[in-house]
């Protein structure tokens, strides 16, 4: 069943760094597919394989048509900055204004285990921002500012999938969005 189950937030996947990937094999290859099929069937404009509960440095990503993927992702950003509204798969029905870098080239590897680099601007480097985030433990409302967050976490206590969670935000202490490590 190539389709899996999408954590939720408050799971404590979604809150673990992820692993690099070191073994390029047939199980990583299935990795990919599913978060692939699942992002599409969502669907949804990227996917992290931490929100699969496979705590790898892997995401999915599909943007304006482009479906592909990254493994052991390394952005750099532009200084420029950009601002709109982003949601997570893992947080269903909340969208919130983020500011994101406006650029990024990402560098990494295909489930071939061949270099890949990927240049994007605007939705395609929020969303490659976004899923390198996941893969660091990060989830956008961690980006919003203080009152949009709050905004956020009383979203995420009246959400129907919030009952009972006690949401907590992480700071990134990186100024150049999280992609530093
Ligand atoms: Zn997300």
């Amino acid at each position: 069943m190539p389709i899996q189950p999408i954590r939720i937030f408050g799971d404590p996947v979604l809150r673990a760094s992820a692993r690099p990937v070191t073994t390029f094999d047939k199980e990583l290859r299935t990795l990919v597919k599913d978060l692939t099929d699942t992002m599409l069937d969502a669907p949804g404009a990227g996917l992290a394989a931490p929100q699969l509960g496979v705590s790898l440095r892997v995401f999915a990503y599909n943007v304006d048509g482009v479906v592909g993927h990254l493994i052991n992702p390394d952005l750099s950003l532009t200084d420029e900055e950009q601002d709109g509204p982003e949601g997570c798969l893992s947080l269903p029905g909340l969208r919130f204004d983020t500011k994101r870098a406006y650029g990024v080239v990402a560098k990494g590897f295909n489930m071939h285990g061949d270099p890949v680099t990927i240049e994007g601007t605007e939705l395609l480097a929020r969303c490659i921002q976004h899923e390198t985030d996941h893969l660091d433990g990060i989830i956008f409302i961690d980006r919003l500012d203080r009152e949009q967050r709050k905004a956020a976490l009383k979203a995420i206590r009246d959400a129907e999938w919030g009952q009972g969670l006690v949401p907590t935000v992480r700071i990134s202490p990186h100024s150049t969005f999280g992609s530093a490590r």
